[in-house]
């Protein structure tokens, strides 16, 4: 290995400072134009919309078995919101120098399920049982699918089980919509997951299985489980183009809030969106929509814990799947459960390596910081996973690195007129008890020797 590791470091310099535990701010030099990218991708505009179609076929049904959706026709969309005290909060405390507008997309508030989960999880099991009931007669095309909500529909389904491997978020966004439909429904989850989520799965009649191992093992049981039953259904979260298909959506949906707000994205307005990242599938879908949609003037960024950093891994290396942060000593460990991802999705790092412009890594302590500072600023709580999606905006046009990507894409004059959306991924979900430990550990983060460094 370390021969290989050598190797590894002159084909992927960035290795070295992810090895040395490092938090990087990481150009990828694999970006193109995206129109080049985008022919190398199977996937087209036709896909997304027909996952689109689907949900919205589904609204009526959403919207019966979720009251809480009503407001919005059965439709599970977040508010996008502008954030000027946290903006100014990155500039004042951390030096961020941000000009442009802040935004923050809070999937953190999604319906159902709380996090961006709720986009790739139901629509994945939605279109499952919507293959399943047009090929048995449960429903016909054109029907309204409000009849999936009747009991005799939700005794077909019964018949079918539904697993899927999970740190936490997936499991919670698949188990509720599962359970919902009449699905007997298994979370394999792995030791990181958290137990308040194990709990409140259990509270609704989801079979959790627990693992000591992480992530991966999780998800190898219960593709396991599920391929020894032929009337089971494993989420694949590491290969699934469904769940990649559902997230996508999300940017139509953004499209139209942007709209709404009047705010343009073209040659002269670039748009840079920061999505915090774990096996890829959900930031890799809204990264494949909004490439779509915008172009060369959007501007895509990810960003994981410093420890799991396996998607920046994966792509620099160009190894994807092949390669495991412990392959080059880092734990794998983080207090971001929702990032806890050790190997990244080959289908995403695949599919994404042309349209990523960089990525940011993150020490786990600095999720805490950014946690307080945007509940003192704005009194908006996500939980700690999702907070680092505030490492691109302080970053991007104060680190070295990311002022030579603004001037090679000719956006250095353009800045002020540029808008940021951090991608808030989680948290209406967490218990007040648990949202009560973090703030004690951001308060012990504050007052820690460290805390001059995180600035
Ligand atoms: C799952 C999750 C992500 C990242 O999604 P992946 O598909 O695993 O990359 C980000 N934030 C939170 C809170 C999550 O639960």
């Amino acid at each position: 290995m370390v021969m290989e590791l050598a190797m590894l470091e002159e084909k992927a310099p960035v290795v070295r400072n992810l090895r040395n535990q490092e938090e990087v701010s990481w150009t990828n030099p694999l970006l193109t134009g995206t129109k080049e990218a985008l022919e190398g991708i199977e996937l087209t505009m036709e896909d997304v919309k027909d996952a689109e179609e689907r949900l919205q076929r589904f609204a009526p049904f959403i919207s019966r078995v979720f009251p809480e959706t009503r407001d919005r026709d059965g439709l599970i969309e977040s508010p996008l919101k502008e954030i000027p005290g946290m903006k100014e909060k990155l500039n004042s405390t951390w030096g961020a120098g941000l000009t442009g507008k802040l935004l923050l997309k809070m999937d953190s508030d999604l319906a159902v399920a709380g996090s961006i989960k709720a986009r790739g999880g139901i629509y994945e099991i939605l279109k499952h049982a919507e293959d399943l009931a047009l090929e048995h007669g449960i429903v016909k095309p054109g029907e309204n699918y409000e009849k999936f909500a009747d009991p005799e529909a939700k005794e077909f389904f019964s018949q079918y089980s539904v697993h899927v491997g999970s740190t936490g978020n997936l499991g919670l966004s698949i188990g509720i919509i599962s359970a919902a439909v009449g699905f007997h429904v298994f979370v394999h989850m792995s030791q990181d997951a958290k137990q308040w989520k194990k709990d409140l799965l259990r509270s609704k009649g989801v079979e959790v299985i627990e693992y000591a191992g992480d992530y991966g093992a999780a998800v190898k049981k219960g593709r396991e489980e599920a391929e020894k039953d032929p009337y089971s259904y494993f989420v694949d979260d590491e290969n699934s183009v469904n769940l990649f298909l559902g997230y996508a959506v999300a940017a139509l949906r953004l499209r139209k809030q942007l709209e709404e707000c009047e705010i343009k994205v073209d040659d002269e307005h670039p748009l840079f969106v920061y999505l915090p990242c774990g096996v890829g599938g959900a930031p890799g879908g809204v990264t494949f929509g909004l490439k779509l949609l915008y172009g060369d003037n959007v501007h895509i960024f990810y960003e994981e814990p410093v420890q799991a950093c396996c998607m920046v891994l994966g792509i620099a290396t160009g190894l994807h799947s092949d390669i495991c942060v412990q392959d080059i000593g880092l734990s794998g460990k983080t207090e971001a459960d929702g990032l806890a991802v050790g190997r990244p999705s080959k289908f995403v790092g695949k599919t994404v390596e042309h349209l990523l412009s960089g990525e940011f890594t993150v020490e786990d302590d600095r999720l805490y910081l950014y946690m307080k500072a945007l509940l003192d600023q704005e009194h908006i709580f996500i939980e700690p996973s999702s907070c680092a999606a505030f490492a691109g905006p302080v970053r991007i046009e104060k680190e070295e690195a990311c002022r030579k990507y603004l001037e090679e894409q000719g956006l250095s004059g353009k800045m002020e007129k540029a808008t940021h959306i951090a991608w808030a991924t989680g948290g209406s979900l967490v218990p007040e008890e648990v949202r009560e430990s973090y703030l004690k550990k951001a308060a012990e983060v504050e007052d820690s020797s460290d805390a001059n460094q995180l600035k």
